[in-house]
């Protein structure tokens, strides 16, 4: 039964596949156009060569050999412009095709939610996008047009073979089958290797991925030969499945040459026999019979590999589909898009835990309100849930018990664009892309702004004066900043990265252990911006997660977490009357300050 629903399921993925093609309807009837001209082209050069050798030989008439030369002629330029439009016109579609189904499918990734990236290694998604999806336009362009253009040519080809002769015609019917059933088998076991093959492939390219990026900890920890060893590892179940493709593309080669090579024999010894003893057959003729069998069997197996083509690029098109049709609960757009939003933040009774580890609650009965303007530390032990509180304000998760609510709406009805363009968020490492500073401080911007706006920002965040400073950034707010920000140091792009945050003029700040990756020069520098914005952006609610106590102390309100819970809630002065958990925090900071 489950395989049924799989065969099922793949016609599905099939047709969905051709949708893509359909697209391009007009290109698509013009290439069958040309592909049609050129199949039955293709079906008369056997036939005209024939005639061309029975005008020398049997019958000796150079008018006759003109006349035929002349039809030749004819017929070869009408297959080769028609070949050339029709290959020319399928692969444009297949680059169609392709350019479609990568935009398609690179949206429907970058739109799903935060729980499907963590789960999806980035390796496996950049694999989908970029081998799968060149497998898969097989199966909707180039392979369908062969197959029908071998189909028409092995009916052409049968037609005129059973015109010329019917005994010679039984021959050659026996040895169809062979080649069907050594192409069926190898089509099916084709298919099975070459999916092991590609998910090896992407085990390959995801292993190295993740080397790549994380190069300076295999760097540090002197680690290259051991992840050369890892890569050879999987490099080598891979080869194991390489090497079987190749034994069975061999055998494949080998088996059909055989089969075709008798074939030709049976044919070249029966023919002879009707020539020499029944005088049924000219000599032009049994050339033409010989080389429509030699185009039919070529045509034959040309049929069964494109087919195993499409199965393959079906295998291929099915993985990404089922990629792209996980849905994300969390939409990009859609609820609330308008309302006076002020940035007052309330969990009531929110339960939360990880997906794909659901037994273990991140949070439970979590209880916090934040009013406008409101300066919030959260702190609490590693693992206690802060980052989590964060991440649930920024929605990128949804809460698994209680709820949200955004200036009493609750935060699954307020359109996430909507909602992130009011709050500016500070991640714990400083990501930029590339390109210049500029562009990375406005990156989130939808809407122009001004050099004011800009440089207001930068001011604000403690960027302005080593973005201006000509001796290293001589092109000022257009430097390019190198791939990931290489170019600048940890500081400098966390400054950038609140700019980033800050030029957006959002309600609600959130600074995500902003300085935790820092060295003690750049922590400085960036702690200092922090808290001048503490000072100078009255009406902004800002959450931050620090573990400076000056920092912290000058917060309104210090939420202490513990295991997924607040334990403790009140300012600096309330906490340390309390002789609780704060207290303690706060004596090993003390301390450790001392030690210092
Ligand atoms: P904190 O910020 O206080 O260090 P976090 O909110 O990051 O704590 O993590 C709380 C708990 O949730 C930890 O046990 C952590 O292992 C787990 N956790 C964090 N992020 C994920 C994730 N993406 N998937 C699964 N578990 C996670």
């Amino acid at each position: 039964e489950k395989k049924k629903k799989k065969k099922k399921f793949k016609w599905e993925t099939y047709k969905r596949m051709l949708k893509y093609s359909r697209k391009q309807w007009k290109l698509s009837l013009l290439g069958h156009i040309f592909l049609i001209a050129q199949s039955v082209s293709q079906v008369f050069i056997p036939s005209v060569s024939g005639r061309l050798l029975d005008a020398t030989i049997k019958e000796r008439d150079l008018d006759k050999l003109n006349q035929l030369a002349f039809q030749a002629i004819l017929i070869f330029l009408a297959n080769g412009i028609s070949s050339f439009f029709r290959t020319f016109i399928f692969s444009l579609i297949g680059e169609r095709v392709v350019i479609d189904l990568r935009n398609d499918c690179f949206s429907k990734f970058i739109h799903n939610e935060i729980s499907f990236h963590d789960k999806q290694h980035s390796g496996e998604l950049i694999s989908r996008l970029g081998n799968d999806i060149s497998t898969a336009k097989a199966a909707a362009s180039g392979n369908i047009s062969t197959t029908i253009r071998n189909v028409i040519i092995c009916v052409g080809n049968v037609i005129m073979l059973f015109l010329i002769s019917r005994s010679l015609f039984i021959v050659i019917a026996i040895m169809i089958p062979i080649f069907i059933i050594t192409s069926s088998v190898y089509g099916r076991y084709l298919k099975k290797l070459t999916k092991k093959y590609q998910d090896y492939t992407a085990k390959v390219s995801s292993h190295a991925q993740e080397c790549f990026s994380n190069i300076k900890t295999v760097k540090a920890f002197s680690n290259e030969d051991k992840e050369i060893l890892r890569y050879n590892d999987v490099m080598k179940q891979c080869y194991e499945v390489g090497y079987n493709k190749s034994v069975s593309s061999g055998l494949y080669n080998g088996i059909n040459s055989l089969v075709s090579d008798f074939a030709t024999l049976a044919v070249l010894w029966y023919g002879g026999y009707l020539v020499l003893q029944e005088n049924d057959l000219t000599s032009g003729q049994l050339a033409s019979v010989i080389l429509y069998t030699g185009s039919l069997a070529s045509a034959t197996s040309s049929i069964s590999s494109s087919l195993s083509k499409i199965v393959t690029a079906t295998g291929a098109s099915d993985r990404l589909f089922k990629l792209m049709d996980k849905k994300p609960k969390i939409k990009c757009q859609g609820g609330l898009t308008y309302f006076n939003f002020r940035g007052e933040i309330s969990f009531q009774n929110v339960g939360f835990s990880y997906k794909h580890t659901d037994h273990v609650k991140v949070l439970s009965d979590f209880n916090l309100d934040i009013k406008p303007g409101e300066r919030v530390a959260l702190v609490g032990q590693s693992g206690s849930g802060k980052s989590t509180v964060i991440r649930l304000i920024e929605r990128f998760y949804d809460v698994t018990q209680g709820q949200i609510t955004i200036d009493g709406y609750n935060i699954k009805e307020i359109d996430l664009t909507f909602l992130h363009s009011y709050i500016g968020y500070v991640s714990q490492e400083p990501l930029l892309f590339s390109g210049t500073i500029e562009e990375n401080i406005t990156y989130g911007m939808k809407k122009p702004y001004s050099k004011e706006l800009l440089d207001q920002v930068c001011k604000l965040a403690n960027s302005y004066n080593f973005i201006h400073d000509k001796t290293h950034f001589p092109l000022g707010y257009k430097t390019l900043v190198g791939e990931a920000g290489a170019k600048l140091s940890g500081g400098q792009k966390q400054r950038i990265a609140i700019s980033r945050a800050l030029i957006l003029q959002p309600r609600i700040l959130i600074f995500d252990e902003a300085t935790s990756a820092l060295d003690a020069e750049s922590e400085f520098q960036v702690q200092q911006a922090i808290d001048e914005l503490m000072q100078k952006q009255k009406d902004m609610t800002i959450i931050l997660i620090a573990h400076r106590l000056s920092t912290i102390m000058n917060c309104e309100k210090i939420v202490v977490l513990n295991k997924g819970k607040v334990a403790e809630i009140g300012n600096h002065k309330e906490l340390i009357e309390r002789n609780g958990i704060y207290k303690q925090l706060v004596d090993r900071q003390l301390q450790g300050l001392t030690n210092q």
